[in-house]
This record gives C-alpha cells, sequence and structure tokens, in this order.
C-alpha cells in the first residue's frame, strides 16, 4: 500500500472496528486474497492478528513480511490432510480442525515438528453443503480423545453460519455454538464475519474474523 491515502483510511476502518468490539472480543484481520501492503499497513496501525485460507499464498505473505517480525497468524482455511505440516509450520493457531482424522494427524505432526498449535475446532450446527465440521454429537461423542491428543491445545469453537439465514437465526445458531463451547469449557469463539460479526459478538464471540469490511474488495 504505498499510497498513504490508502494506509490511512485503513487505519481509520481498524479504528472502527476496535470501537465496536466489546472487551474480550478481538479483531482477526482476514487477509486472503489482499496484498502484502495492505497488511503491512494495517501492522503500522497497530494489528497483529491475521487470518489466511491458503497455505501458499500465506506462506509467501510471511516470507515478504519477515522484517516485521513475528505476527500473530491464524489458519481459517479448509484444512487438507497433505497441507497439515505446512499449517503446522507456519500457524499458531488454527481455527479449522473439522474432523477427529484430521485431529489424529495434526497432533502427530505437530508432536514431530515440536509444536503445540491452539485449536479450535469448527462445528457445523446447521446443513450447510459444502461447509466442513463436526456436529455437536460427534464433537461430545470424541470429546475424550481430542482433549487428550498431547501436542494440540484446544482453546475454543469456530462456526460458518450457512448463507440464507435471517439475523435472529444466525444469533441462534451462534448462541449454540457459544453453549457447546461452555459445555466443553472452551474459551474461545471464533464467530463473525464481515456480514453476521453484531449478532456473533451478541452471542459471546471471542475472535471475529473479518475480511472484505476491514480491507474491501478481495484481488483473488
Ligand atoms: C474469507 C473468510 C472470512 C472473512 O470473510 P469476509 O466476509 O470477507 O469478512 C472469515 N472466515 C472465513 C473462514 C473465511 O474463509
Amino acid at each position: 500500500m504505498a499510497d498513504p491515502s490508502a494506509a490511512a483510511a485503513l487505519e481509520d476502518r481498524l479504528h472502527w472496528w476496535w470501537r465496536q468490539l466489546p472487551p474480550g472480543c478481538r479483531l482477526l484481520a482476514v487477509s486472503k486474497g489482499q496484498p502484502t501492503g495492505a497488511i503491512r499497513a494495517a501492522v503500522a496501525a497497530g494489528q497483529r492478528s491475521f487470518g489466511e485460507s491458503r497455505l501458499q499464498e500465506a506462506t509467501a505473505k510471511q516470507a515478504e513480511l519477515a522484517d516485521l517480525g513475528p505476527l500473530d497468524w491464524h489458519f481459517i482455511g479448509r484444512l487438507q490432510a497433505n497441507k497439515v505440516r505446512g499449517v503446522v509450520r507456519h500457524f499458531a493457531t488454527i481455527h479449522s480442525l473439522d474432523s477427529l482424522a484430521l485431529a489424529r494427524r495434526l497432533a502427530r505432526i505437530a508432536a514431530e515438528e515440536e509444536r503445540r498449535p491452539a485449536v479450535l475446532f469448527q462445528v457445523k450446527l446447521r446443513p450447510d453443503p459444502g461447509k466442513a465440521g463436526f456436529s455437536a454429537h460427534e464433537l461430545r461423542r470424541c470429546w475424550s480423545e481430542l482433549q487428550g491428543l498431547p501436542a494440540l491445545r484446544p482453546v475454543g469453537l469456530m462456526t460458518i453460519a450457512p448463507l440464507g439465514l435471517e439475523a435472529g437465526q444466525r444469533q441462534e445458531l451462534f448462541a449454540e455454538c457459544a453453549a457447546l463451547a461452555g459445555e466443553l469449557a472452551l474459551p474461545e469463539l471464533s464467530m463473525g464475519m464481515s456480514g453476521d460479526w453484531r449478532e456473533a459478538v451478541a452471542a459471546g464471540s471471542t475472535w471475529v474474523r473479518i475480511g472484505s469490511g476491514l480491507f474491501g474488495a478481495r484481488l483473488s
């Protein structure tokens, strides 16, 4: 972002977001599809936590931004089995752990890599073709095994509201997710994107994942 007025506008939007969020709810700046210049401008304004969904894109950006020192990178994309090692190496927090098989694989690889990522289990509490996630039932059923996986640090739940719900229905869904996290004693709730963050915050979100509402339209 060589253009100083664009950087100033981004700084203003960041401050706006920080003002909207209650204490205990943090902004995850979703930088997928955004150039590194936009990330630099956000870092200059004080943002440290960024969400990316594609491993290759993220590692290229991390390398380009290495001069900024360590940033707090969160993986929010579909976790593919063959990308787990790369994700473990490049992300300290993973929001999208969506199956027991992947959790086992992630735990094995994290141990090999001598890492202990913070993980949020992705849950799918409404039918949503094409989206992954544990049902509440599945999560409860394998909870003791998930909790016992030594190289993982379970910290929360993540959910994505399906398109087409009304605000009240979204809030109900987010409240269910919050109740499930409470039942499992998980403190973090990754809920809410640019279009539905208000309902997510009302239901107790601790991480809103905001891309277009912060950076504008994605380039890719
Ligand atoms: C892209 C993405 C976001 C951000 O979406 P916006 O609508 O641009 O805020 C949040 N969460 C996940 C999982 C995403 O893939």
